[in-house]
């Protein structure tokens, strides 16, 4: 069976050690499960498993705003929104740790300050890649972009299915959940809000 997995699946070599308390772990999860950890399919499960928790979690071996350090003063009087829309992420729920699959859109009113765009999803990755509920991810990115960039308006809005509800409990797939996070103009002035708000296609 082991031909069907390519060599760097199964090639330990290069990658970093997980430690056998951690492989244990992931064993008496597969036999809890029901399944027998010695056989050959599940033998280097445990440590891939641990190895693909690094990777979803990487987000706690940064602060997401290094991203906002290198800011654009020279913006040429540009005084509109700034929108990224659609970013797709995936992050984990910590009741659960089962995966959180959705999408974001994050848009800020800069006040003579803005950062390359692909930063604002950098963000949003950073605290996705940790274990969260979706309103603190909200809170989190739109937090870390108006302490950063002391911009006009912040919104924020992530839809997403979470898989502890899709896949057990009571099973609904296709349902999303949306929570999203107005500041400064966005929360207070509600035709900035609308306006926001349908550039997101709402
Ligand atoms: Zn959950």
């Amino acid at each position: 069976m082991s031909s069907l997995v390519g060599p760097d699946e199964d090639d330990p070599r290069g990658k970093p050690p997980v430690p056998h308390e951690v492989q244990d772990a992931v064993r008496t999860l597969i036999r809890w499960a029901g399944d027998n950890p010695e056989r050959e399919g599940l033998r280097d499960t445990p440590s891939r498993v641990a190895r693909a928790w690094k990777e979803y979690c990487l987000g706690y071996t940064e602060d997401p705003s290094i991203h906002l350090a290198r800011i654009f003063e020279e913006v040429g009087g540009y005084d509109e929104v700034v929108l990224l829309k659609d970013i797709p992420f995936q992050s984990h729920c910590e009741h659960h740790m089962a995966p959180i699959i959705g999408k974001a859109h994050i848009a800020y009113l800069p006040r003579n300050r803005v950062v390359g765009i692909s930063k604002l999803a950098r963000v949003l990755h950073g605290f996705a890649r940790r274990l969260q509920v979706q309103e603190r991810l909200t809170a989190e990115v739109s937090d870390c972009i108006w302490d950063h960039l002391k911009p006009h308006g912040v919104a924020v809005v992530i839809e997403a299915s979470h898989a502890c509800m899709t896949a057990r409990g009571v099973r609904t797939p296709g349902v999303a959940m949306t929570t999203s996070r107005m500041m400064g103009v966005f929360r207070d002035d509600k035709r900035s809000r609308e306006e926001v708000l349908s550039l997101m296609g709402f």
